[in-house]
């Protein structure tokens, strides 16, 4: 995904620097359809080369270019018009310097990444926009808001993060979806891929995968596998299907852990019902002392 939003940036710079130099080209044609500015630029070409052959003659030619510069004027224009100059001194306005975003290229950057993560047509709240002063309970906002800062902070340091795997649990409208859907937008917004996916679209990915020929397998579920950050909301609410969804889900756990990934499960289950649901060794990737970190999200459902 990151691969592919930095060849769509530096595709879309190049098409602006074609531009831009076919911009000046016209400039420089329609100026020199002015017979004055041809003739004085005739002239100074002629001078300064005699003046480059003789090594005498320097004024004349310095004479004749000053009067090409106010030819260029009378009309409109400047010698810099013919040129392509690019803005960023640092890329030359390719988006791309050693091999990563440019500086100047970043928020074009962060909303290529955006789209190939599917979030941009996903409403994902921004940490700052999370009102939590909307908690009438107090302990509960003090939970949230302790949650809140943990999750801010670890979304800052992926991927130098410790635990891998998070599951936020807690009741319908405590807020999980909210706060896994924010961790996803600031990973982006930090120029790291990230897909946010309901157990449901997972489940739907797992499936297709399982009954694709072997061939066309390849890719189906490589964005969920290689994204830095993967939010599955809402666990538990997918069908369990028999030989896939247990059996990926493992596998897909896995392979995300021993590479290092992150992992964001959000479900209304505890852990007592996720375990009954998902068995063990699903539910210890979920819990692993030293790489999980499971919050537990108490109180009233904030949506109502
Ligand atoms: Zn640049």
């Amino acid at each position: 995904m990151k691969k592919r939003a930095l060849t769509a940036l530096v595709a879309a710079r190049q098409k602006m620097i074609n531009a831009k130099k076919a911009e000046a080209e016209n400039r420089l044609v329609a100026a020199f359809a002015m017979p004055d500015i041809r003739d004085a630029h005739a002239e100074f070409v002629k001078t300064s080369f005699a003046c480059g052959m003789s090594g005498t003659g320097r004024d004349m030619a310095e004479n004749a270019h000053a009067k090409y510069i106010a030819a260029l004027a009378a009309h409109g224009y400047a010698e810099s018009d013919f040129e392509f100059v690019p803005a960023c001194p640092i890329c030359g306005d390719t988006g791309i310097a050693g091999g990563k975003p440019c500086k100047c290229a970043e928020a074009e950057y962060v909303a290529y990444l955006k789209r190939e993560c599917g979030l941009q047509d996903r409403a994902l709240p921004r940490f700052e926009n999370i009102d939590v002063q909307r908690v009438k309970n107090l302990e509960q906002r003090a939970d949230l808001q302790k949650i809140m800062g943990w999750l801010k902070a670890y979304s800052a340091k992926l991927p130098n993060v410790k635990y891998k795997t998070l599951a936020l649990l807690g009741g319908t409208g405590t807020g999980k979806t909210t706060l896994a859907g924010a961790v996803a937008l600031a990973t982006v917004e930090r120029g790291r891929s990230a897909l946010f996916l309901s157990a449901y679209e997972l489940n739907s990915l797992f499936l297709k995968c399982h009954t694709s020929p072997i061939a066309q397998r390849d890719g189906i579920l490589t964005p969920v596998t290689e994204a830095d950050l993967l939010v599955i909301d809402d666990l538990g609410t997918e069908p369990i299907l028999r030989n896939v969804t247990l059996e990926y889900l493992l596998v897909l756990l896995e392979e995300r852990l021993r590479a290092g990934k992150s992992t964001v499960i959000t479900s209304n289950l505890s852990m007592k019902e996720l375990m009954a649901r998902y068995q063990e060794r699903i539910c210890s990737r979920l819990s692993e002392r030293g790489t999980s970190q499971i919050f537990c999200l108490k109180g009233d459902d904030l949506r109502r």
